[in-house]
């Protein structure tokens, strides 16, 4: 579309991304292990890993959904540090805090209603800044990739979780087949919502790849860029730091 993130009002913005997110927040945890044969747990275990926090450590997970990736920080960084959880998505936000609460993570966490594009936190904020599979959704994928370096303190890192494009000789046709056939059945019979499933395919298809995301990562200020790909290239974990 031709909307650019200034002339949308946050609210209205908010909504738009509702219509696709609030359908599947309920069966999002379900279709993710479907989808993924339960793999998304790896990868977001091996982001995890590269998180450099230790105890009393301030992380910012945006886009953070369910939280995932919020949550396994809120240990990294122990009582001592503490760990925003931020989502666009009142609904999403709500899913994420709930789950965090169930898990006993609730001392150091915070959560705050936020466009990516236009984080509200103050400048060199965090020691590390995550977004996991939430880059591909935001439409100014620049002034969110400024926003996320603008809030990294010197020598703090950012760590983008996301699809991308298989680089394994013979993966692609096999993977291609089952994007746009097996997971929008999957999403008709399990989440009764095939659109938002062909949506996630086309969106993953149309997303940059692992070289161009680099070179928009550095564009944005970052440096020491480079990314690590996961199943043979259809997730890579980028990262970069703000110097
Ligand atoms: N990080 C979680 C995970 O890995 O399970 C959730 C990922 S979910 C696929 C994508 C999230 O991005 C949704 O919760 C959606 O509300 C959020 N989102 C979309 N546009 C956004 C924006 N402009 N700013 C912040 N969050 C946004």
């Amino acid at each position: 579309t031709d909307f650019g993130y200034q002339q949308v009002p946050f609210a209205e913005k908010a909504a738009r991304v509702r219509a696709v997110f609030e359908s599947v927040a309920g069966n999002y945890n379900l279709m993710n292990d479907l989808m993924s044969g339960g793999t998304h747990r790896l990868w977001k275990r091996f982001a995890l890993s590269q998180t450099g926090l230790r105890p009393g450590g301030r992380a910012l997970d945006v886009a953070g959904g369910t939280g995932d990736l919020a949550a396994g920080m809120a240990r990294q960084v122990g009582a001592d540090g503490l760990v925003v959880l931020s989502d666009i998505n009142a609904a999403m936000l709500q899913e994420g805090r709930n789950a965090l609460t169930d898990r006993g993570l609730v001392a150091n966490v915070r959560y705050a209603l936020a466009d990516a594009e236009q984080l509200p936190f103050a400048d060199s904020s965090y020691d590390c800044v995550t977004i996991g599979f939430g880059l591909r959704n935001i439409t100014d994928k620049a002034a969110a990739l400024r926003s996320m370096t603008r809030v990294l303190r010197p020598g703090g890192q950012l760590l983008v979780l996301e699809f991308s494009h298989p680089v394994l000789p013979g993966l692609k046709p096999i993977y291609d087949a089952y994007s746009f056939s097996v997971l929008p059945w999957l999403g008709k019979v399990v989440a009764k919502d095939e659109e938002s499933y062909r949506y996630l395919a086309e969106s993953i298809r149309r997303f940059p790849d692992q070289d161009t995301l680099l070179s928009m990562m550095r564009e944005a200020g970052l440096e020491q860029c480079r990314y690590h790909n996961l199943s043979g290239g259809i997730v890579a974990l980028h990262r970069g730091y703000r110097l």
